[in-house]
């Protein structure tokens, strides 16, 4: 590891050096508790980046009043244990006060792509991520960024920004790692007991069950969801917050999973499992269906 800082001055400087010396840099942005989530999108930006930043940082302004800032889990110590045993070569862990001076009062947003799923429930949610991800791209100047697609909606979000901004970096999606028995890897799944864990099965299960339609030939989005919530409906312990099949061009409704702009189409949840909320997806590329 060439450098652990808390300090944006000095992490700049770094990566700038870096780039003096003609390396490629990849940045991976996290909210810390690393699981292997973080940890493939580490080692895919390993894989084609001579150096690797990653930056722990739980932003504040994209939770909501009533959300889970302060319980969010947190451990350095671990965090930079699996960061060095990656290979990573910085780690950017700033305090809130060091990213948003008391003055603080721009913001990036965005008119799409931010209203539907999670931008229902949780209105300021993407105007949170977008800012902090532009403030991290200015102060880590990376090639490449790796974002997961777990967060499919982050993802898209995150590649129209870079994208309409003329932003000079490449935004990587990586797949979803899961548990063995099917559960999407989060840092919220710690807040679950050993009874809201087995309920949160539920997700990936009604998912399965969504997909089945489609692998059997079902084309209406309304038909589709309907099984879908029916099976979380099954799961006593399961409170729906959405379920949605947008087209993932522009995070727009669909009616017909065939009228999909670019052919891909983005069926996602989200669940409340007692009083922890999940999110899992899938999309279904049927380009030429
Ligand atoms: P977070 O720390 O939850 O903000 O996540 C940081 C990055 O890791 C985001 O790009 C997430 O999409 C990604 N990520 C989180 N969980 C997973 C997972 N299970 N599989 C792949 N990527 C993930």
């Amino acid at each position: 590891m060439e450098l652990i800082s808390g300090k944006i001055k000095e992490t700049r400087e770094q990566v700038k050096e870096w780039k003096r010396q003609g390396f490629t840099v990849g940045l991976v942005p996290t909210m810390g508790y690393l699981h292997e989530g973080h940890k493939s999108l580490m080692e895919a930006a390993k894989k084609e980046n001579d150096k690797v930043a990653v930056s722990i940082f739980v932003n504040p302004i994209q939770f909501g009043p009533k959300e889970d800032f302060a319980s969010y889990p947190r451990d350095f110590d671990r965090d930079a244990a699996l960061c060095e045993s990656v290979g990573v070569d910085l780690i950017f862990h700033p305090v809130a006060g060091e990213m948003y001076g008391e003055d603080f009062c721009t913001y990036v947003d965005m008119d799409g792509l931010t209203k539907e799923l999670c931008g229902k429930s949780r209105p300021t949610h993407f105007r949170g991520v977008q800012t902090v991800v532009s403030k991290l791209f200015h102060i880590i100047p990376a090639d490449r960024a790796y974002f997961g697609q777990k967060d499919a909606q982050q993802l898209a979000v995150i590649k129209r920004m870079a994208r309409d901004l003329s932003m000079d970096i490449e935004i990587v999606g990586c797949p979803i790692i899961r548990e063995e028995d099917g559960l999407a890897k989060s840092s919220r799944n710690t807040y679950l007991n050993k009874e809201e864990r087995q309920a949160a099965l539920v997700l990936n299960r009604s998912l399965a069950e969504g997909k089945k339609l489609i692998e059997a030939g079902v084309r209406d989005a309304a038909q589709i969801k309907q099984r879908i919530e029916e099976t979380i409906g099954q799961e006593k312990l399961a409170k729906i917050d959405y379920v949605e099949l947008v087209d993932f061009a522009d995070i727009t409704p669909i009616g017909n999973l065939s009228k999909a702009k670019e052919g891909e189409v983005l069926c996602a949840i989200a669940v409340f499992i007692g009083k922890t909320r999940l999110i899992d997806n899938f999309i279904w590329k049927g380009f030429g269906d």
